[in-house]
């Protein structure tokens, strides 16, 4: 009898327990992607990079002898339907930790089972799931250190290959075709501009992990704060799709620490961020939406969007380089260099004194590698109301950093065309992938600052003072 798998960010074929699991149980084998309200809801960037994360994902399927089939609609009913169709007996899952993920998947999993099917759900996006992480008080972990010496030396069972053989039926369940569901339709940009910034797929995401971790991951201890060099593995683009494993990457990571490649602990380190914001949104999920630390309710965050302040922020026209160059970086490749996100983040939250929440939103519509809880961590910690936080009062200070991380200014250069001679083509892309109406030419002059890096320091401060914080 059928299994189905229901891939949802787990869009691979190796170390997929889901996977594995059903083609183990020797029947039939269904793969479904459902398009229902999680990914109606995502932001346009990610939406778009995700179908071309599916059209990878069906090309390998139909490698294997085996289809990718697609559905639209709620998710427990499409399931369903599927089951009668089919005479499947099984769903398999990874699970996911976000709260809308876990109510929606818990409710799924009940009528699955009052029906009768039998319901498997798998790790497949973790190294450590947050209820296997204890304080030794018995709590959950709220700063990142004890939690990273906690599971550090932990043993991370190894990745599992590919399937030899996904069993495939002799008709197919009918499938909804990839084109009709326009996933790039809300890319306002040049979505041909940001494609070649793009590495899709499980093959892709496997050369880029073996590319770092046999190179570039000896300098990472220091190239990972400049954001002018490739000096980051880029690997978070795939974990987002799940192109690649949390698992796969942790084992390449611990080879190159036992071979003693410099910047491999270090690299381990950072990865461990990623386990600890899935920690925090699993254990405290109104980190996704509200003040983490409640005190700041009371913080007189902006929370207008159409402020011109706001709007220059989002397209890269503050007048602050480092900012600028950041903002534009992120709407042309889909990401932004960990240092720069914590630039341009203290500076909306704090230069601006702009409620973090617009800038997370901003980020959700922009980034390719958008993740729920890594993106909410990082918008508390950069704003100061989250676990582990950077405080308030540490306000960057976007020339300083310019100039300790990008002192010859390639990284500038790189992203801001305006007032220079002969721009670079990177600088010019800018321009090609921006909405038209947004009225901007390379041959503008760059504007002045919005606010004084001084004087906007001084407002934040005083403001967080006043409030006695
Ligand atoms: P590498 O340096 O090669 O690190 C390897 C992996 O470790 C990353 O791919 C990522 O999965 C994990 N990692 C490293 N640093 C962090 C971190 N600080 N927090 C969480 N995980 C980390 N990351 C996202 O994946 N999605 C987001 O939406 C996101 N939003 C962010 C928003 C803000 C305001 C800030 C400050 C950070 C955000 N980050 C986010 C974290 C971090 O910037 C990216 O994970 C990192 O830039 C990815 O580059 P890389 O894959 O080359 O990382």
């Amino acid at each position: 009898t059928p299994s189905i798998v229901w891939l949802r960010r787990d869009l691979r074929l190796s170390d997929n327990p889901a996977l594995t699991a059903a083609c183990a149980r020797g029947g039939l084998v269904i793969v479904v992607f459902i398009h229902d309200d999680s990914v109606a809801q995502l932001g346009a960037a990610p939406k778009w990079r995700l179908g071309l994360s599916l059209g990878d994902l069906a090309d390998s399927l139909t490698a294997k002898g085996s289809r990718l089939i697609l559905r639209s609609g709620d998710a427990c009913d499409v399931l369903l339907d599927l089951i009668e169709e089919t005479g499947a007996e099984a769903v398999h899952w990874s699970r996911l930790y976000d709260p809308e993920a876990i109510a929606r998947d818990s409710a799924i999993k009940s009528a699955l089972k009052e029906r009768g099917v039998e319901v498997e759900s798998h790790n497949a996006h973790l190294l450590f799931e947050p209820w296997t992480v204890e304080t030794q008080q018995g709590g959950f972990y709220k700063v990142y250190t004890p939690m990273w010496r906690a599971v550090k030396d932990r043993d991370v069972p190894a990745p599992e290959s590919t399937p030899q053989r996904i069993p495939a039926p002799e008709a197919w369940p009918e499938s909804e075709r990839l084109e009709d569901w326009r996933l790039g339709a809300a890319m306002q940009r040049g979505a041909e501009v940001c494609l070649p910034h793009q590495c899709v797929g499980e093959a892709a995401a496997q050369g880029r992990l073996g590319a770092f971790v046999g190179g570039t991951i000896a300098d990472y201890a220091t190239a990972r704060d400049l954001p002018a060099k490739p000096g980051t593995s880029g690997l978070s683009e795939n974990l987002t799709y799940g192109e690649i494993s949390a698992r796969q990457c942790w084992h390449a990571g611990l080879h190159a620490l036992h071979e003693g490649r410099g910047g491999a602990e270090t690299w381990l380190k950072e990865f461990v961020w990623r386990e600890f914001a899935y920690h925090l949104i699993y254990h405290t999920p109104r980190i996704a939406s509200g003040n983490w630390r409640e005190e700041w309710d009371a913080f007189p965050w902006n929370e207008d969007a159409a402020r011109p302040e706001v709007i220059a922020w989002k397209q890269g026209r503050t007048g602050v380089p480092f900012v600028d160059a950041a903002m534009r970086e992120m709407y042309v490749t889909g990401t932004m260099h960990n240092r720069a996100r914590m630039i341009v983040a203290s500076y909306l939250t704090k230069h601006l004194m702009t409620h973090w929440k617009i800038g997370l939103e901003w980020f959700a519509d922009c980034l390719t590698d958008w993740d729920p809880a890594s993106n909410a961590m990082g918008w508390q910690w950069a704003a100061g109301c989250g676990p582990d936080a950077a405080p308030y009062f540490r306000v960057f200070n976007p020339e300083t950093q310019l100039h300790k991380f990008d002192p010859e200014g390639v990284y500038i250069r790189r992203w801001i065309a305006e007032g220079t001679r002969s721009p670079s083509e990177t600088a010019l892309s800018y321009f090609d992938a921006i909405p038209r109406a947004w009225g901007l030419s390379p041959q503008d002059r760059y504007p002045a600052p919005v606010v004084g890096l001084k004087e906007g320091r001084e407002r934040a401060l005083a403001a967080y003072q006043a409030r006695g914080f």
